[in-house]
């Protein structure tokens, strides 16, 4: 067995169901693993590495900040987190920015935000309706908004004030709603779920829902965000925004960071001493995310994401159209599923072993979320292997 393999079964606390595989270098669009094998990289560390590994400018700027300040405490007033917040509120809805170090925490503040919201109004709404099979994060409030029972299992009692109707059924969603909702959480599309797309509609008539009850409209763009659709923020596809959006994710091309984002008349109470992060914003993390943004601008790596994703799509379609176990094709620009018939993790398997990293959500549905800048021979190169393996095991 690999050495690191068994040294990590020692010491590390055994939460990941991991793929036998040790990573050493990232460059674009490949990894590479402690035995020199190369693969293309599919997967970008879960909708990460928008940019691709190793970005040379992300390097560089957290390099040089490194060398500058790292660290001061949100005591303090520092640049990097300025400049970044006018880059994200320049491009949004938003007017104010919270940061924060990862996903979990940016749902946790959006959280906390709708329900001091409606407490400074003298209101008591409190309830947090979401979504089934949605996913927030794995802290206590963002498990108890998750909608799936096999990640909370022995961790109740959960947070009181959630509750979850079906994806996509406004019957369900106006069923909920009343005058005690103070939010209603969504992600635009959902990534862990299964890469479940919005009926067209959807999103606009739960935006008029909340209008009509006076709830507030959080979309959690941590997987959704930062181009991963095909826009720069997924809601960008429809005619409505949100009252709060969270990000995390793609935000810093693999650095921790976290941000939750809301118009200026919500974040309001988040007034002085109502929430708060040591690291949330720290110099270090904000130069490296706004290297990360300004790539962004000067690579054009949303419209690649749209245009690529359109291509591989296309691809995924011709492949289904081939193989009786590939069932359905869903997602938007470089957010994509296929639904097989058949264990998505036995394919995920066979495609690492032939230097394609991929991964399945809810058994079934293989996920593809490469770095924005993956290419279309590097989809066909896909394409193949995965022909290879549907033929195999459809000859089992
Ligand atoms: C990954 C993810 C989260 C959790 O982010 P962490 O950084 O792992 O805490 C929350 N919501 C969505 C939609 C995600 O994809």
């Amino acid at each position: 067995m690999n050495e690191w393999i068994a040294r990590e079964a020692e010491v590390v606390a055994q939460t990941y169901g991991r793929c036998p595989v040790v990573f050493v270098k990232g460059e674009g669009t490949t990894l590479t693993d402690d035995a020199g094998k190369i693969y293309t990289d599919f997967l970008a560390g879960i909708a990460v590495c928008n940019l691709g590994h190793a970005h040379p400018k992300v390097a560089e700027a957290l390099a040089e900040q490194a060398k500058i300040l790292c660290h001061v405490s949100n005591l303090f007033y520092t640049r990097p987190q300025v400049e970044l917040a006018e880059w994200l509120t320049e491009r949004c809805f938003a007017d104010r920015v919270f940061l924060c170090n990862s996903g979990a925490e940016a749902n946790e503040a959006a959280i906390k935000l709708a329900r001091k919201y409606f407490h400074d109004k003298g209101e008591s709404r409190h309830r947090i309706l979401s979504m089934a099979r949605s996913f927030h994060g794995r802290t206590m409030a963002t498990l108890s908004a998750t909608g799936q029972d096999k990640v909370k299992e022995g961790f109740t009692p959960l947070l009181p004030g959630f509750e979850y109707v079906a994806f996509n059924d406004m019957a369900a969603l106006e069923e909920a709603m009343d005058e005690t909702v103070c939010a209603v959480l969504v992600e635009p599309i959902q990534g862990e779920g299964g890469v479940c797309v919005p009926d067209d509609g959807y999103l606009e008539a739960v935006r008029a829902l909340c209008d009509r009850s006076g709830a507030l409209l959080i979309f959690d763009e941590i997987q959704t965000g930062m181009g991963r659709t095909g826009k720069l923020f997924a809601y960008q596809h429809t005619s409505v925004t949100p009252d709060i959006m969270t990000l995390a994710k793609a935000l810093g091309n693999g650095l921790p960071i976290g941000a939750m984002l809301a118009t200026d008349k919500v974040m309001a109470s988040f007034s002085k001493g109502a929430h708060g992060s040591t690291f949330g914003g720290t110099p270090l993390v904000s130069a490296a995310a706004l290297a990360v943004v300004r790539a962004f601008d000067e690579e054009k790596v949303v419209e690649k994401a749209a245009d690529t994703g359109a291509y591989f799509k296309a691809s995924l379609e011709a492949l289904k159209a081939k193989h009786a176990l590939a069932k359905d094709v869903r997602g938007q620009g470089l957010l994509l599923g296929l639904e097989i018939d058949g264990d998505g993790a036995t394919v995920v398997e066979k495609a690492l072993a032939k230097g394609q990293v991929i991964n399945a959500v809810q058994g079934k549905t293989l996920r593809f979320v490469p770095p924005l800048i993956i290419t279309r021979p590097e989809i066909d190169t896909l394409m193949g292997v995965l022909d290879e393996i549907f033929t195999d095991m459809g000859a089992a």
